[in-house]
């Protein structure tokens, strides 16, 4: 079941593209007031769009305008709207996302799509390890994208190691689609409650919100300790609410698949531009087929590398590797370019340290600094000489670290209102970037 476009010529997807694009651009002249203002103020006549190489023609939309002016972004009538979803702002209140029946048809389009990436059939039954309420998105979509399939979904919901085993065994799913450091409690739930993980019957895991893997797409700490104990096959799926669309590993492991049936991928540099091919830069995303708040070069905030080689699963359309880290939480450290994820890599090598937080400060000659904040029943001097040559080995700097108590941590980690918990407190002023 993947989409005939996927397979086609990267030709023939850009001019398929570019298409949707002219429709998308004659909608938002038609019923964005958020757009007709930025025509009218850059002299963009709509006409003038034809092809994705004009996308520069036209600013880019930030996360702050999105916020500034959100309802300027709706569309539609209020009649129309049938589900609301909020996202955290960057300048404090959230931001709304309305979505038309038309909309919640395109995004469990693109969730069974996106399953069909990881290879989830009719057949498969998958178990769902995230919320679906308190205004998510992700949640929802899984859940309409296994019905658009025809596969069975539990919505057991975010933690509960008990409730999650009680329900593998006895509703035998074969997918979970889950946050990877959550399969590891599953698993030590498992081992102390006598559950043989590998006869559970799950073939597979549908992973969000972390990282399984490097640049060079080789499994990272977290994936090797999942793999060591739980022999499944691990996909990354990456998305956003504003992007309304997955990007999900094929069976080939070699970053996200792009459907260009939803959305137009650009990866610019500091200054709005295209990056050379291979290069890092931030994802920017116009999506295609949305009524009630379409997106034009929205800057997602996040780096990426595009891998633009057809995949040996059939599709040639582009594939994101890991995000590299959110553009604003960079680090300029000691005269290295960091990014917290690369941390976390490096933090998750050791099984001493139970949980931690990254704190990025500004010292008092305005350079960035690093403090990592420790949860370990094995505090020793010798343990953080071990961590900071670690550091050292993978990414030239250590940065400081200190030893805290557990409690501090949790409560650092999960602030109120939080959907998930928070491992970077970046506590330097923001400045416009
Ligand atoms: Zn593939």
């Amino acid at each position: 079941m993947i989409p005939e476009i996927e397979k086609a010529s990267i030709a023939q997807i850009k001019s398929y593209q570019e298409e949707k694009l002219r429709k998308l651009i004659g909608y938002l002249s038609n019923h964005s007031a958020y757009y007709q203002r930025i025509f009218k103020e850059y002299d963009i006549l709509p006409e003038t769009i034809q092809t994705l190489e004009d996308l520069v023609k036209i600013p880019v939309t930030t996360k702050e305008q999105l916020q500034e002016f959100n309802d300027d972004f709706i569309c539609v009538p209020k009649r129309e709207i049938i589900d609301y979803v909020t996202t955290s702002g960057t300048l404090g209140e959230p931001v709304t996302f309305a979505l038309t029946d038309n909309d919640l048809k395109r995004l469990a389009y693109n969730e069974a799509i996106s399953f069909v990436c990881a290879g989830v059939q009719k057949e498969d039954v998958m178990q769902l390890m995230t919320t679906m309420d308190r205004r998510f998105m992700a949640g929802l979509a899984y859940f309409l994208g296994a019905r658009n399939l025809g596969a069975g979904i539990i919505r057991v919901g975010a933690g509960i190691p008990e409730l999650q085993w009680d329900s593998i065994l006895k509703f035998k799913p074969t997918y979970l689609i889950v946050g990877p450091s959550f399969l590891l409690k599953l698993i030590s739930y498992a081992k102390k409650h006598a559950i043989d993980l590998n006869s559970s019957g799950v073939k597979g895991a549908i992973c969000i919100g972390e990282s399984l893997r490097n640049q060079d797409f080789s499994p990272n700490t977290l994936s090797k300790k999942i793999k060591k104990s739980w022999d499944i096959a691990l996909y990354s799926t990456y998305a956003s609410t504003e992007m309304n669309t997955a990007f999900t590993e094929c069976e080939a492991q070699q970053g996200g698949h792009h459907h260009p049936e939803l959305i137009v991928v650009e990866i610019l540099n500091d200054e709005n531009l295209p990056v050379k091919e291979g290069e890092i830069g931030e994802l920017t995303i116009t999506t295609l087929g949305v009524e009630a708040m379409p997106l034009l070069r929205f800057k997602t905030g996040d780096m990426v590398k595009a891998h633009t080689e057809s995949c040996s699963c059939g599709r040639n359309t582009v594939r994101l590797g890991p995000v590299v880290g959110r553009r604003k939480q960079m680090v300029k450290y000691k005269g290295t370019t960091l990014y917290p994820p690369a941390m976390d890599n490096i933090l998750n090598d050791f099984t001493e340290i139970e949980s931690y937080v990254i704190e990025i400060s500004h010292n008092a000659i305005g350079t960035d600094e690093i403090l990592i904040k420790i949860a370990t029943q094995v505090p020793s001097d010798e343990l953080l000489v071990r961590i900071k040559d670690h550091f050292r080995a993978k990414l030239r700097v250590s940065p400081k670290i200190g030893f805290y108590p557990k409690k501090e941590i949790q409560q650092l980690q999960f602030p109120k209102l939080s959907r998930k918990p928070v491992m970077v407190i970046d506590k330097r002023t923001k400045t416009a970037l």
